[in-house]
């Protein structure tokens, strides 16, 4: 298929993604307890959309097997997850997938278009899709768990971190308000939401715990038996039972303002990354994946200074 390359704004990149890995999720079942594990270890479980495919195969694996109970969300290595992949080798946000929801292949649009399509499928719509999935999900957060990688944390219905975890979205740098799932107000009160996005700063597991986004602290070197310790526990208990309490509280969730909160807050997102653009002809203002390390690091400076 060609592009419409009348619309000034369309710049054709060819997809020169380079994978590292073929297996960029892995998945095993033991005791009632499904195993999903981010497997990027060497670029911190960053996401791409090669990942984001196999994740939503995972998921569906997980709830297609009658002998599932429950489903943990893991990554292997270091760190959960440094977010969305945007400067890997496999970065491949101009590659074409079999998509799961009915919007088109956005790999081939002018302008806006692009990012727009991309992300209702791959940020909004997926996470939507992984967070009302009728099992029970538990989330195990060692390391960082930033920007996209919160978004994965974010729609599991439990959290369990070691106590070396953090938590932080720092894409405000980027003048963009927030993750695509903007969960932020109803995972921390508002005015922590602000704090958190406003500073960009990391929050340590502790604080997370205390304010509510944790249900576990645990040192890290009992992460793994914590986390399938309370899986197991939830495991004990009726399928239909844990499936209809998940769709009652989300069901709350949403009669809170969550999903429409969320879609208004998607609109504001596409109007920073189209500003952005038309800016400086970048849509993340001109940060990479290095290039935010760098800020971060300019900023923890600052910090102890
Ligand atoms: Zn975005």
């Amino acid at each position: 298929m060609t592009a419409p390359i009348s619309d000034p704004h369309f710049v054709s990149r060819p997809d020169g993604a380079v994978y590292e890995t073929d297996e960029p999720v892995t998945y095993s079942v033991a005791d009632g307890i499904a195993s999903v594990t981010m497997n990027r270890p060497s670029f911190n479980n960053a996401q791409n959309s090669q990942m984001t495919y196999a994740l939503d195969s995972a998921f569906r694996r997980a709830v297609d097997d009658d002998a599932v109970k429950v489903i943990v969300l893991r990554g292997e290595g270091r760190h959960f997850s440094a977010g969305h992949d945007i400067g890997t080798p496999g970065r491949d946000i101009n590659k074409p997938f079999e998509r799961t929801q009915l919007w088109w292949d956005h790999s081939n649009k002018p302008g806006g278009e692009f990012l727009y399509a991309r992300e209702q499928e791959v940020y909004l719509g997926m996470c939507r899709r992984w967070r009302e999935l009728p099992k029970p999900t538990i989330a195990m957060v060692q390391g960082a768990c930033v920007a996209g990688g919160l978004m994965l944390a974010w729609v599991c219905d439990l959290i369990v971190a070691s106590d070396d975890a953090f938590f932080q979205d720092p894409v405000v740098r980027m003048g963009i308000p927030g993750v695509e799932y903007f969960a932020h107000p109803y995972e921390l009160n508002p005015r922590i939401a602000k704090e958190f996005l406003f500073t960009g700063e990391r929050m340590g597991a502790e604080r997370a715990f205390q304010l509510g986004m944790v249900n576990r602290v645990v040192p890290r070197d009992a992460l793994e038996s914590a986390t399938y310790a309370l899986a197991a526990r939830i495991a004990s208990q009726p399928r239909m039972g844990l499936a209809l309490t998940k769709q009652a509280i989300n069901h709350v969730e949403d009669l809170q303002g969550k999903r429409s909160a969320m879609d208004a807050a998607f609109a504001w997102h596409h109007f920073a990354h189209a500003h952005n653009e038309l800016l400086s002809g970048d849509r993340l203002g001109g940060f990479d994946g290095r290039a935010m390390a760098e800020a971060n690091k300019r900023a923890e400076a600052g910090e102890q200074a």
